[in-house]
């Protein structure tokens, strides 16, 4: 095992009042079911730790090789292979790739996405799209990393709409072969991931014409460089030049011209086309028929929320580690300067942005499990199915509350480590560089929220998947909002009574303080919130509809709205999910440790919307004061503690790498 943090070793002394932790323990409890993996990752990343400066020193050609390097030598470990199938050499575990992969965005976050790239969106669409013939063909080489692949699914002109793809895949009976082309500029895939250096195939993303018939966006593997690693006859391939971080990685543009593929070639799992040119598929709605072909894909959602988080904790060790260091201003008559993080401004900064990583770990711990035992099911009953459908809009939502997280926390350490954050040898510049994308590949976190309130609006009705967004709204105009209503109503009947005391119904004092710290009054103001957002969100569009308005324009008016309640619903799903693993601890000092940091999650989400809350009458102006007051005792309780909740991340000393550290002695 790399080398950890003293403090991994001990827990802290405790007063009656004072928390404290056992930090071993606690890293266990992060880990979860798949400490073995992560430790494996762990260990790999820190001997390849020297990757965080090559990033600064090297050309680009010369770090998109190292990266390469360092990938290939991960795969041989087997850290890579972890969810593909046992006979192709793979691990047969699918929650086992997501703990490995969430585990190395502590490191180089290239690595990371090069890892993403070949494994999860190349391995991944041809494991999952394809059938036993492709896997027979790709995976093994694939799984070593001794075949590179792309990704090529988003284009110049469309990337959140991947319906309205350009690129063709026209079937030749005669010859059965397929015709890859780009009509247009607008059509030439762009932004593709190992597709400038490395990959020598390609999975195309296309819409397929069968006997001049549309059949809509399919699948095909593509072979883009020959074995001298020249373009392909009829590809085209063009570098995007420098990006604003993942310099490591080669992402590159695509063009096809009467590129021939052979008829077996289609990623035909979900559809297939006869040598004479007929096509066939178990899933005769088109729409129903390319949503379920994506929703294979979640996966990918899913590691990049994780990593994301992750990467927010590496910006959080560092930082609280520097603040627990440096001194700055002070008793004037005192013998030396305050530490930052006695600060109780440094501590708002930090703490809440600590809490909420806790809350969205066990978050995205649920959405990993849901992945792994969704796609462990082979059933296909409404269970199910329906099971999908909510593991879909929980990987959505996780994911764009992860990656958002991360770009505000990472800014956030960044400032609170003061001109040393700004330097990159203290890891800022690329963590804060390298994670900014998150928020838009894997799905715009904009359009994963849409996703989100979609599936809230229609309850998950079997017509979710089919419906586009005016379908949406038609759908909820006419049939769903009564069901949306009578759900919310139930509640509000019940909820007024208890509003009318400012404690929630629960202190016996009527003070302003009654209740704040009960969980169960936590969860119920943000399923509060949720509920009436949703409702009104409901009432908006059938009202909408009801004016005779266009569907659009109804939507479009509405959009602020439906997203509000999408964030409103994910925040309660991450209370919920840190709710849930406390009901699973035992009684002892980590479990109150991680209840203090969960009241200073949910106090914190209800400050950052007091001004809704107020609106709506939820808080009084004296229990809205209360809360703010609240977070900052929640803070000073978590102060002593601050070390030991960010060792217990087990981040190998060797990546966390910040020199400010060793600078301040630890
Ligand atoms: C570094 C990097 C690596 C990538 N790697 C790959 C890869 O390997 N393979 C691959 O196929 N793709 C890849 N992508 C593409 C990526 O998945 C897309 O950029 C992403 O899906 C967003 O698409 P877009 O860029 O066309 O943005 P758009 O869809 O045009 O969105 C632009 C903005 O408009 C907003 N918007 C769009 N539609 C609506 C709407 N209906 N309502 C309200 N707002 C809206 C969005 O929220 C967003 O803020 C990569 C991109 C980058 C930058």
């Amino acid at each position: 095992m790399p080398a950890m943090s003293s403090a991994l070793s001990s827990a802290a002394a405790s007063s009656p009042d004072e928390l404290s932790v056992d930090v071993p323990a606690l890293a266990r409890l992060l880990d979860g079911r798949y400490r073995d993996v992560r430790d494996l990752v762990r260990t790999n990343l820190a001997e390849h730790a020297s990757i965080l400066e090559d990033a600064e020193t090297m050309s680009c050609d010369d770090f998109r090789q190292r990266v390469l390097d360092v990938v290939q030598l991960m795969a041989d470990t087997g850290q890579t292979g972890f969810g593909f199938p046992a006979e192709y050499g793979g691990g047969d575990d699918i929650g086992a790739s997501i703990a490995a992969f969430e585990t190395l965005a502590l490191g180089d976050l290239s690595v990371v996405v090069k890892v993403g790239v070949q494994f999860g969106l190349f391995g991944g669409a041809i494991l999952q799209l394809g059938t036993k013939p492709h896997h027979d063909a790709y995976l093994e080489d694939l799984i070593h990393a001794r075949l590179l692949g792309c990704f090529a699914m988003t284009e110049t002109g469309h990337g959140s709409n991947v319906q309205a793809l350009g690129t063709t895949a026209r079937y030749d009976a005669d010859a059965q072969e397929f015709v890859i082309d780009t009509p247009d500029d607008r059509a030439r895939k762009d932004y593709i991931g190992n597709a400038a250096m490395h990959a020598s195939h390609a999975v195309v993303f296309a819409q397929l014409v069968v006997d001049g018939e549309g059949r809509g966006v399919h699948a095909l593997v593509v072979p883009i460089r020959d074995d001298e690693g020249r373009p392909m006859p009829g590809v085209r391939i063009e570098d995007c030049g420098q990006k604003i971080g993942l310099n490591g990685v080669d992402n590159g543009r695509l063009w096809f011209d009467g590129v021939r593929v052979p008829r077996t070639s289609l990623l035909d799992r979900y559809a297939i086309v006869t040598e004479d040119g007929r096509y066939f598929s178990e899933i005769e709605n088109p729409d129903r028929r390319f949503f379920t072909m994506l929703g294979t894909l979640v996966q990918g959602r899913v590691c990049v929320g994780g990593a994301a988080i992750n990467a927010a904790k590496v910006g959080l060790a560092i930082a609280i580690e520097y603040g627990l260091h440096r001194r700055q201003f002070g008793d004037p008559g005192g013998t030396s300067e305050e530490v930052l993080l006695d600060y109780g401004m440094h501590q708002r900064r930090l703490f809440p942005l600590l809490a909420r990583s806790y809350a969205l770990h066990f978050a995205q711990e649920r959405v990993a499990a849901d992945l792994h035992a969704v796609f462990s099911d082979t059933s296909a009953d409404g269970a199910a199915e329906l099971a999908r459908r909510s593991l879909e809009s929980r990987a959505a939502g996780t994911k764009a509350l992860g990656t958002w997280h991360a770009s505000r926390t990472i800014q956030e350490c960044r400032e609170a480590c003061g001109g040393a954050g700004y330097l990159s040898v203290n890891r800022f510049d690329a963590l804060r560089a390298d994670t900014d994308v998150f928020t838009t590949f894997e799905g715009d976190n904009t359009i994963l929220m849409q996703l989100v309130a979609k599936g809230l609006l229609t309850d998950y009705k079997d017509s979710f998947e089919d419906l586009d967004q005016i379908g949406m709204v038609r759908f909820v105009a006419s049939t769903a909002v009564e069901t949306v209503l009578e759900r919310t109503n139930a509640r509000t009947i019940l909820e007024r009574l208890r509003d009318a005391v400012p404690g929630g119904g629960r202190g016996a004092d009527d003070s302003p303080d009654a209740g704040l710290l009960d969980s169960s009054y936590h969860l119920e103001l943000l399923t509060w919130r949720e509920e009436h957002i949703l409702s009104s969100v409901a009432r908006r569009l059938k009202s909408g509809m009801d004016s005779g308005a266009e569907p659009a324009r109804v939507f479009s008016l509405c959009q602020d709205h439906v997203i509000s309640a999408a964030h409103a619903h994910v925040e309660r799903i991450v209370l919920e999910a840190f709710l849930d693993k406390l009901e699973t601890l035992d009684e002892g000092s980590n479990r109150d440790a991680l209840k203090v940091l969960c009241d200073l999650f949910a106090l914190s989400c209800i400050e950052d919307d007091r001004a809704w809350f107020l609106e709506h009458g939820r808080l009084s102006n004296a229990r809205a004061k209360a809360v703010t007051a609240q977070v900052n005792e929640l803070n000073r309780r978590v102060r002593p503690v601050a070390q030991e909740l960010v060792d217990a991340f087990n981040i190998p000393r060797e990546v966390l790498r910040a020199e400010i550290l060793e600078f301040s002695g630890s």
